[in-house]
């Protein structure tokens, strides 16, 4: 009989509960919308999803749960989450004292999701292994010898704000600029696109309401041809493949899966940053790196989260 734990995906307006069992795969699925950022809300919305979830697995002892922001997996702490603006907000003993009989871990929701990808997406068979999701912000991960890494402050795998174009970049959230997220998240493309949507007066793109431009309009417009479309996703791969470069020189994996709504381009995007990745390669031995589109999706996060209580948290190895 299968062994299930139980893995939660918070996300800013939205949690999803799911049983996993031993080879990642889910049985029940729970989602709830999250309208409110007050803990104590939160605290409930989670519980109505693990409640539904708990009641069709009687025998399940450990939840794991993926949250934004940083968070120390020993302490359970959210130390500070931009998305909820929480400081401090101690959510594993929160859920400990409901859940008496459950153990609770609790790690940043893009560790989760590289945990899951490594344990049963594109990361298996490798030692050394990175997942960057490429949504609104970039989420990141980093596997080294088999164990994700943690980091002194739980910092380890936030290669979202290195800088990539410091000097002439977009101003990113975290008040740097020319982040990695600021320049090659989804949103990266919308002010690729937006930046130099002067030179395209004819471009059908931004007519009307700006705001309104999506990623994967962009996108689309630059596979079918599109000059302002293809001229921003080329600033915009350019600006990945720095960013791609550089984790290759500082971790030198096997491979970097890519996920989120951007890499939904799949075999388009891949195609155009492995050449510039590779030129940019130079002291790591070239061509030894597989950039691959992440394979567990939106379940990365919540299979990670249930692969992280099943280990008993992430401070043990993973391996
Ligand atoms: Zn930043």
């Amino acid at each position: 009989m299968a062994n299930y734990t139980i893995g939660v995906d918070l996300g800013g307006s939205h949690v999803l509960a799911a049983s996993v069992d031993e080879s990642g795969v889910i049985h029940t699925r729970a989602e709830r919308d999250i309208d409110d950022h007050a803990p104590s809300v939160v605290v409930d919305t989670i519980a109505l999803a693990l409640d539904e979830v708990l009641a069709k697995h009687e025998s399940i002892s450990a939840v794991g749960i993926g949250a934004p922001g940083n968070i120390d997996p020993a302490t359970g702490v959210v130390e500070y989450s931009p998305n909820f603006n929480w400081r401090s907000v101690p959510l594993a003993a929160k859920l400990r004292e409901r859940y008496p009989s459950q153990q609770v871990f609790i790690a940043n929701d893009a560790r989760c999701a590289t945990l899951g990808e490594y344990a049963f997406g594109t990361g298996v068979g490798t030692q050394n292994f990175v997942l960057l999701t490429l949504g609104t912000g970039i989420g990141g991960g980093i596997v080294a010898g088999g164990r994700l890494l943690i980091g002194n402050t739980a910092g380890a795998g936030e290669v979202g704000h290195h800088q990539v174009r410091a000097t002439d970049g977009f101003i990113c959230n975290c008040g740097k600029t020319g982040c990695f997220e600021a320049q090659a998240s989804g949103t990266g493309l919308i002010r690729h696109a937006l930046a130099i949507a002067h030179s395209f007066p004819r471009s059908t793109l931004v007519s009307g309401k700006p705001e309104k431009l999506g990623s994967k309009a962009i996108r689309k417009a630059a596979e079918a041809g599109d000059p302002h479309g293809l001229a921003a996703w080329n600033r915009y791969a350019d600006d990945l493949s720095v960013g791609l470069a550089n984790v290759i020189a500082f971790v030198n994996p096997e491979v970097i899966a890519l996920g989120g709504g951007v890499a939904g381009a799949g075999a388009f995007m891949l195609d155009a940053v492995k050449p510039r990745v590779e030129e940019l390669t130079t002291m790591v031995p070239r061509g030894r790196t597989s950039i691959v589109t992440a394979k567990l999706g939106n379940d990365a996060g919540a299979i990670g989260a249930a692969t992280m209580a099943r280990q008993g948290g992430l401070h043990n190895p993973t391996a």
